[in-house]
């Protein structure tokens, strides 16, 4: 089955889950009490629903319910914990390090800081787009107060050492936050293992409703003591006031809990359509690069370059596909994207670069229509092209990325 336009773009946002707005719909409707109070069964319900939204989270997670803090989404999560670190730690140091690849969300957050008198270490990323953990160790000072490296690109799809760079900043006794928006029901995640701090996250990357996300901030000693962002009441331990959003976290919950139970196949299931539609565009267009590491990323992510193709007259030239070039949050500005540069990219190509995000309710239908509308419009945008004569294609010096 194939849907028009095809939705190659789910790293921008994605559809939510029929399964996740039935399980919403009673608490617009029906259900439509507000957790916090405590005189009622409207509230009661309320409140049930929500602590069950935390048990499946914290199932998909592997850690306590009581350690997730609803927000409205993996950016204010990001402020929170970063804000919210840099507040109470400022005594203790003034220094912060992150990387050069992080979304704005971390960047700006960090910004922000830095005009408050804060020093940001942006530490830089190889070719492929991994961060280096001796990196950021050499990167440590002993006013270093916090790192906050995110666990998938949202470019180029690249997962980062988390494990390794969580270790190190345990043994030097730095709090470790990673924006993980386009890891969580991607890729399998053990917070009880993995050594992270905090952690942020949102429900519209994963299937769920816009404007709800969350901060897992770990219960273990010693205590991670973080300023609130929002003034205005006790919720969520005082951490994040503001009346719970509770269709919306019902939502985040059954898209963890579907997530839980479908993450190992639907990941296999996506890689195949990924690889498809890589092989499908290799063997009909050539000179294509692949851009980010084709072993350490998320399933459903595919960023690649064509050689002397604008990407946006390609898009232009193809409305029935929905895809980005570089990252949706910058798609507006006309600077290239900063993750590009930062492995290196040269402006030529940049130019040239389509990001696909498969997902849950692609099909492969859908992917061999793209393979041929892409083959189709670069072989008549070439053809057209005043630097190429006729219809001659570059030998693929990249084809074999
Ligand atoms: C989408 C995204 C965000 C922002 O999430 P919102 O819930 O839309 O605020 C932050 N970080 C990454 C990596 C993302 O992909």
């Amino acid at each position: 089955m194939i849907s028009f336009p095809v939705y190659l773009d789910n790293h921008s946002t994605t559809r939510v889950d029929p399964l996740v707005l039935e399980a919403m719909l009673p608490y617009f409707t029906e259900n439509y009490g507000n957790a916090s109070s405590k005189s009622h069964e409207f509230g009661w319900k309320a409140e049930a629903s929500v602590d069950l939204a935390r048990k499946l989270i914290a199932r998909l997670l592997k850690c306590e319910p009581r350690d997730i803090i609803f927000t409205s989404g993996a950016t204010e999560s990001v402020n929170l914990a970063i804000k919210g670190t840099a507040e109470t730690h400022s005594a203790k140091g003034n220094h912060i390090i992150t990387t050069v690849i992080e979304h704005e969300a971390v960047l700006d957050s960090c910004k922000n800081l830095e005009r408050k008198g804060f020093d940001v270490t942006y530490v830089k990323v190889n070719e492929s787009g991994i961060v280096d953990p001796k990196d950021i160790a050499d990167a440590i000072t002993d006013k270093t107060i916090l790192v906050s490296v995110m666990y998938v690109n949202n470019e180029i799809g690249t997962i980062q050492p988390i494990k390794e760079i969580a270790k190190i900043c345990k043994s030097k006794k730095i709090l470790f936050h990673t924006d993980a928006t386009q890891a969580v029901g991607k890729i399998p995640i053990d917070l009880s293992k993995l050594g992270i701090d905090m952690m942020s996250f949102s429900s519209h990357k994963m299937y769920g409703p816009k404007g709800v996300g969350a901060l897992y901030k770990t219960g273990k000693l010693p205590r991670v003591r973080i300023a609130p962002q929002i003034d205005g009441g006790a919720q969520e331990k005082g951490l994040r006031a503001g009346t719970l959003n509770v269709p919306g976290i019902v939502g985040l919950g059954k898209a963890c809990d579907i997530a839980a139970k479908e993450l190992e196949n639907e990941a296999i299931r996506i890689s195949l359509l990924r690889d498809r539609l890589y092989h499908g565009i290799i063997s009909a267009v050539k000179g294509v690069r692949v851009n980010g590491d084709t072993v350490k990323r998320i399933p459903g992510n595919l960023n690649i370059s064509i050689e002397g193709i604008d990407a946006d007259s390609l898009m232009i030239s193809m409305k029935e596909v929905a895809v980005s070039t570089g990252s949706a949050c910058s798609s507006e500005a006309v600077e290239p994207s900063h993750v590009l540069s930062a492995i290196g990219l040269d402006k030529g190509l940049m130019r040239s670069t389509i990001r696909f995000g498969i997902g849950r309710f692609n099909t492969l239908e859908e992917i061999e229509y793209v393979i041929k509308k892409i083959s189709e419009k670069v072989t008549y945008l070439r053809s057209i092209s005043p630097s190429n004569n006729g219809n001659k294609q570059k030998k693929g010096e990249y084809a074999e990325v």
